[in-house]
């Protein structure tokens, strides 16, 4: 199995989603010391949560 098959959670809706095929969304911690942690979603569960007005930079 290779990396990109490794099986992620999506962090909307607790589901299984592929490492390839999720978004990886980046939190920034601490803006200091740039701490960040990495978050995985399913697109259209991202889709639901951001506001229309939101511009969408990824394939649904
Ligand atoms: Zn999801």
């Amino acid at each position: 199995m290779e990396n990109g098959d490794l099986e992620v959670l999506c962090c909307f809706c607790g589901q299984d989603s592929i490492f390839n095929k999720a978004i990886e969304i980046t939190i920034e911690c601490d803006k200091k010391t740039k701490d960040v942690q990495a978050v995985y979603a399913h697109s259209k569960c991202l889709d639901k949560v951001l506001h229309k007005s939101v511009p969408r930079a990824f394939d649904l």
